[in-house]
């Protein structure tokens, strides 16, 4: 079985909040692909838990070595990607491979694995909403928290590109919805 399950939205959509619960409820089907990035870690977050914390220059030679299926840069100066290795790994294991990537990165991920790809947009009930779940989480200086901001309105134009758009307002229904949709791709 090798197949994928794409989260995008803009930051503070609640990607995480819900990759996290579906890798905890459905952790016998499915594993996260731990990106690469070359920013810094948040307090709490662990190298190849997370993200794999690369130096630029480590990026630049995993990008010339072909070790990424995509790269991007998502905010000025900060590169995110997607390994290869880690599809690999969690292919092996006869598991779907679940991914916590920007717009840009889920369309191209779409793009590329077609109907092995379930891509799910996650939207906010409004941007105000959006706006105050990113202040409340508090973990970006406020250049940063302006930089995603502005970023969010542009990623929310892509939704329609996606196969699947689930609000997140409610959080136990969004959950329950996203297993729903996941489990009927995994089980065709
Ligand atoms: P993303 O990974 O898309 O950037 P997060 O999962 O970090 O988003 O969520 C952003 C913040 O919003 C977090 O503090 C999270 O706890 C909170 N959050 C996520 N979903 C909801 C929801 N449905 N209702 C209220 N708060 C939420
Ligand atoms: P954060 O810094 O909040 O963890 O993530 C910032 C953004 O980068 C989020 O939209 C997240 O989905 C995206 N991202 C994380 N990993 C990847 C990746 O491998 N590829 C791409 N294209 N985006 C990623």
């Amino acid at each position: 079985m090798q197949k994928l399950i794409i989260f995008s939205a803009p930051s503070g959509s609640g990607k995480t909040t819900v990759v996290k619960h579906l890798l905890t409820t459905m952790s016998d089907k499915m594993a996260f692909s731990v990106s690469a990035t070359t920013r810094k870690p948040r307090p709490g977050e662990e190298n190849g838990r997370e993200y794999w914390f690369l130096s630029n220059e480590d990026f630049e030679r995993k990008v010339e070595n072909g070790e990424f299926l995509e790269h991007e840069e998502v905010y000025a100066g900060i590169l995110y990607g997607t390994l290869w290795s880690e599809i690999h790994k969690i292919w092996d294991q006869n598991k779907a491979v679940v991914f916590d990537v920007d717009v840009q990165g889920g369309l191209s991920l779409k793009r590329r694995f077609k109907e092995d790809a379930l891509a799910i947009f996650l939207r906010p009930p409004s941007v105000d909403v959006l706006l105050d779940r990113l202040r409340k989480r508090s973990t970006e200086v406020e250049h940063h928290l302006q930089e995603r901001i502005a970023k969010a309105n542009h990623e929310l134009s892509f939704e329609s590109r996606y196969d699947t758009v689930v609000v997140n307002d409610v959080l136990e229904e969004t959950f329950e919805k996203c297993e729903a949709l996941v489990n009927g791709f995994l089980n065709t």
